[in-house]
């Protein structure tokens, strides 16, 4: 998408698109980022940044401790924790166009 101002690196392989764009390549290729907890009863997912190991973590909803919630809603929640990942990467990995240092 030329003219949006922003390309974002794919932190798990050589991909290179749009905030967007990104974050569907992450839905189809790199679910696996996004893991499911559900200790102490309350489900949770969390994605770690691999390129700095940050963690953020989405609680999906207090109380639920069926299984088949967490298998009925994966998708949708993996989706926003992909969310989180990609605006971590364009806040903390990413340099406006120009302004590479080459580290
Ligand atoms: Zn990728
Ligand atoms: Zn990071």
């Amino acid at each position: 998408m030329p003219g949006d101002g922003h390309t974002v690196s794919c932190p798990f392989c050589e991909f290179e698109a749009g905030p967007r764009a990104l974050h569907a390549h992450l839905g189809e290729r790199h679910r696996e980022a996004v893991v499911a907890t559900a200790d102490d009863g309350n489900a949770r997912y969390e994605v770690t940044c691999p390129r700095c190991g940050e963690r953020y973590r989405h609680a999906v909803r207090k109380g639920r401790r069926d299984p088949a919630f967490l298998t009925e809603f994966e998708r949708e929640i993996q989706l926003v924790a992909l969310d989180m990942l990609v605006n971590h990467l364009l806040a903390e990995h990413e340099q406006p166009a120009g302004q590479q240092t080459g580290e």
